[in-house]
């Protein structure tokens, strides 16, 4: 009797763990479970659910072992053993961090996440694809979220997906603080016993242990304002896109389980429904998405005039921080437009619209900005000071943000946490910094026009190794002498080095992104889209689309009701850029990421921005029949 009591509560801490429903409990549960086994994840075996699997020996959780040991045995993790000598430092809680975190700690690395906030509070619902379910219910995600994509659900609300994420990474080992905020690096410096001391970081609260901590690998994951220096940030400014998202409670009744979800690239060809909008509600939007999860989720991108019109915007501005801030904004307004849209869109249906509670207890609705969208130019670097080097990568939308209403959700996000997390194992196995890094790179480039359709096909089989996921691995796209200005050695800090194992590199040098155009299938698709126009000839992603005309022809193809082709001039730059901008937008819903002078300039258009542009053709278009 005496025995079996204590496994008993071990056994009810556990069952506390696996279905609590925030942040702060889950934290709270787990913390005690391994204090009643004797179980410190700092120095305990990784990952650490083998050590708690022994000491709890309990049925109900013998499912989600049963999976964590399906996973943990695929090969490249090398049975824990992959990145074991290597420390590894994130930086924020969000999906990306933590599924960076859970291929870590499987690697067995050992992990510490940093967490500014104790809650996870974001109700809005991200688009997943078949790759990141499969992903996710691997990792034992029904087992802690019972409803995961339960169906054809194919979305999860952000904070459902970081509950599920934190759970496993716990379970893994991986150290997590909350309440505790990155501030910057701190370079590698003797204490006054002459210690040498690695790479470490400034925290707050100061005096937090985990400043004390050295580590080897830092990555951000710390949303779209990223904190680490050292990236270079590109910006797609595109046309003004202001985006609404809006959650209603769902009480899941027979009503509401009826109303149809709305997918946003199958209304994007809807016009008349968005002419109806109009003129019966003044409403005036690009596109809408509705999501039916644990609130009735909607992201819609919406005309400024017909925000200016129903008294949404108060005062209109050229700048749109200014033209979107606080005090220019009607709540309640925004709230009636946003309700409006709603029961529009789902053909008056859904019984009661009341909003679903944010935060700060307000109703769930907010104006976000997407004029302005940031992606960094390189995905990694190394820093090195007094012999000790440091590898510093970007992973979600620090690297890459979305543009929410597009639907691409986290995949991407899911895709780069994998393809740091191998990077950081190359590195963990003494490949050589700049073979490293041009690796990487090599694959960033293709991330931006990833689609479900042009990865491998066999979603089974993903894995950390990118050769399992991405279609043209070979060969690299980058070399190691392209990704040299991406190794720091401070030597124009002026900072003298102590130790002589230091690789000597050329000063830090920028050097221009080669083009996209090798080996995609973007390029070749472009090309037969485009093929037998006048005046026409695609031969990379950049340049040849100066004239406007192969955008031109790329429309027509598909919608030759939309574009006169015959009465255009090759000579009119502009006028054929403007044009198939604003077609494209219009009756596409896709919004260019660079102007019209950019485009048709003399000099290379931006590459980045370029297959960005395309991808979203692609993606729209290359189902349908020319
Ligand atoms: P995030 O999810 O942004 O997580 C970053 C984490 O880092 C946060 O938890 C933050 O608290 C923490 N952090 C930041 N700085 C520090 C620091 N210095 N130290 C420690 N921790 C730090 N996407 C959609 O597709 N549709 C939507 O409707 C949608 N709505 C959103 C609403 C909001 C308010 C926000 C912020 C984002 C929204 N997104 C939406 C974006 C979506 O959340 C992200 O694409 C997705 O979560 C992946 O992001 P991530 O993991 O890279 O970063």
């Amino acid at each position: 009797e005496d025995q079996s009591f204590p496994e008993c509560q071990a056994q009810e801490l556990f069952d506390e763990f696996v279905s609590a429903s925030t942040c702060r409990a889950a934290m709270r549960s787990f913390s005690q479970l391994c204090e009643h086994l004797q179980l410190d994840p700092s120095t305990a075996e990784r990952p650490l659910y083998r050590p708690i699997k022994r000491r709890l020996n309990y049925w109900r959780a013998n499912g989600l072992w049963a999976k964590l040991d399906r996973r943990g045995a695929q090969e490249e993790y090398q049975r824990a053993r992959a990145c074991s000598d290597v420390t590894c430092v994130i930086i924020g809680a969000g999906p990306c961090g933590l599924r960076t975190a859970v291929e870590l700690s499987f690697m067995g690395a050992r992990v510490v996440l940093l967490e500014k906030r104790d809650t996870f509070s974001r109700n809005n619902v991200l688009h997943l694809w078949p790759f990141t379910i499969h992903d996710l219910r691997g990792l034992g995600a029904k087992k802690f979220y019972g409803r995961f994509c339960a169906g054809s659900i194919d979305h999860i609300s952000i904070r459902q997906l970081q509950l599920v994420l934190l759970k496993v990474a716990l379970l893994l080992g991986v150290e997590v603080h909350v309440n505790v905020e990155f501030k910057k690096l701190v370079e590698p410096a003797e204490d006054q016993h002459r210690h040498k001391l690695g790479w470490r970081m400034e925290v707050s609260p100061k005096n937090h242990p985990v400043s004390q901590l050295e580590f080897d690998v830092i990555i951000g994951a710390d949303g779209r304002r990223n904190t680490l220096p050292g990236f270079r940030r590109k910006e797609f400014r595109g046309k003004l896109a202001i985006a609404i998202t809006a959650n209603f409670k769902n009480r899941n009744t027979t009503a509401e389980a009826k109303v149809e979800e709305i997918s946003g690239v199958a209304f994007i060809f809807n016009q008349r429904f968005f002419q109806e909008l109009r003129q019966e509600t003044g409403i005036d939007l690009e596109n809408i998405v509705y999501y039916k999860d644990d609130t009735h989720y909607f992201v819609m991108t919406a005309k400024k005039q017909s925000l200016l019109e129903k008294g949404v915007i108060l005062q209109d501005f050229a700048d749109t921080e200014l033209l979107l801030s606080r005090g220019n904004v009607d709540q309640n307004a925004l709230q009636a437009y946003a309700r409006e849209a709603a029961d529009f869109s789902t053909n008056h249906q859904l019984p009661t619209l009341d909003f679903a509670m944010n935060h700060y207890g307000q109703p769930d609705v907010a104006m976000f900005d997407f004029t302005c969208m940031y992606a960094s130019e390189n995905a990694a670097m190394v820093r090195q000071r007094h012999g000790h080097q440091l590898l510093v990568t970007l992973v979600g939308d620090s690297l890459l943000e979305p543009f929410w209403p597009m639907g691409t959700g986290v995949a991407r996000g899911f895709l780069a946490a994998l393809d740091s997390a191998w990077m950081i194992r190359s590195w963990a196995q003494g490949a050589a910094p700049l073979d490293v890094l041009a690796e990487r790179e090599s694959l960033y480039r293709l991330l931006p026009q990833t689609t479900p359709e042009n990865m491998q096909k066999n979603i089974t089989l993903y894995s950390v190794d990118p050769t399992t996921r991405y279609m043209n691995t070979s060969p690299l796209t980058v070399t190691p002498a392209q990704v040299r200005h991406l190794v720091d050695t401070g030597e124009e800090a002026g900072l003298t080095t102590d130790c002589s194992d230091i690789i000597r590199l050329p000063s830090p040098r920028y050097i221009r992104q080669e083009s996209f155009s090798q080996s995609n299938q973007l390029l070749t698709w472009c090309q037969e889209q485009t093929c037998g126009y006048h005046g026409v000839n695609v031969t990379d992603l950049t340049t040849s689309w100066r004239s406007g005309l192969a955008l031109c022809a790329l429309i027509h193809r598909h919608r030759p009701d939309l574009i006169d082709f015959d009465s255009l001039d090759k000579s009119s730059v502009e006028e054929n850029t403007r044009l198939g901008f604003d077609v494209a937008e219009r009756e596409f819903g896709i919004s260019p990421l660079m102007t019209v002078e950019e485009m048709s300039s003399v000099e290379e258009p931006d590459s980045l921005s370029m297959v960005m542009y395309l991808s979203q053709f692609y993606q729209l278009l290359k189902d349908s029949p020319p």
